[in-house]
């Protein structure tokens, strides 16, 4: 079972919002099957050390997400170590664009549609107004069209705000490159993954480095159908828990 209790899943699958329970979009995108973690799972040596590292990841991801908060906020707080060169990285995103916060980690609600989640920020970018979504993850997949298009559908029925009219994602990474072949090694959640190429190079490694990845999702109808879709597949799924909560 995904979740061991009612509690548990009141508690990590939705928000409580004016006395009402609302589902999470995070975990409503999660019951869309994801063929790359199958392939991440089936590189590892064991379930439980892949499921380890996923959770080491997942916390250097917070630790981001947290960091870029921080910035955006104007509060300077100390950033770990270990994840210095992503938030260079975010700095240097900074400086190339006018990036101005208009809502950071706001949560969201789609009373219309009956979800709830969080945005890492809506900000007006270079003159546009529009949800930024924060990842650390490998690269950018198209998944998060749906994740996003629910946000901004929320947004829509948020009174007094700018309304968003695009949405990006901004992937912050960090790597080590090979001086002799150009190969990235990526060390995310305690994981050594060297990138293709370089076949026969005895690699010598570069200072890790920051690196960001900024692209633009727009607004997309069909992603929209496609989270509403997931959230039909969603409920289904959990029906017995859902039935137990009302
Ligand atoms: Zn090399």
């Amino acid at each position: 079972m995904e979740y061991e209790s009612l509690d548990e899943f009141r508690e990590r699958a939705g928000y409580l919002i004016d006395g009402v329970w609302y589902p999470r979009v995070t975990s409503i995108v999660s019951i869309k099957a994801k063929p790359a973690l199958y392939r991440y799972y089936g590189g590892m040596r064991s379930f439980k050390a892949a499921d380890d590292a996923k959770e080491a990841s997942a916390r250097e991801g917070t630790m981001v997400h947290e960091a870029v908060e921080a910035i955006l906020n104007g509060t300077h707080e100390p950033v770990p170590a270990t994840i210095e060169p992503s938030i260079d990285a975010f700095r240097e995103f900074l400086r190339n664009n006018h990036v101005e916060p208009l809502l950071i980690e706001e949560r969201v609600v789609s009373r219309n549609h009956r979800y709830a989640g969080t945005i890492d920020a809506l900000a007006r970018i270079n003159g546009v107004v529009g949800v930024l979504d924060i990842k650390t993850s490998k690269s950018v997949y198209r998944d998060y069209g749906m994740q996003i298009a629910a946000y901004i559908a929320a947004l829509t029925e948020t009174p007094d705000i700018e309304q968003p009219i695009t949405s990006w994602v901004l992937r912050l990474d960090q790597c080590r490159t090979c001086q002799l072949c150009g190969v990235s090694l990526r060390t995310k959640g305690g994981v050594f993954r060297v990138s293709a190429g370089g076949k026969g190079c005895l690699h010598q490694w570069g200072p890790m480095e920051g690196r960001f990845e900024f692209v633009e999702f727009g607004t997309h109808a069909h992603d929209l159908n496609a989270f509403l879709a997931a959230k039909t597949l969603w409920e289904w799924e959990h029906h017995d828990l859902l039935s137990q909560l009302s």
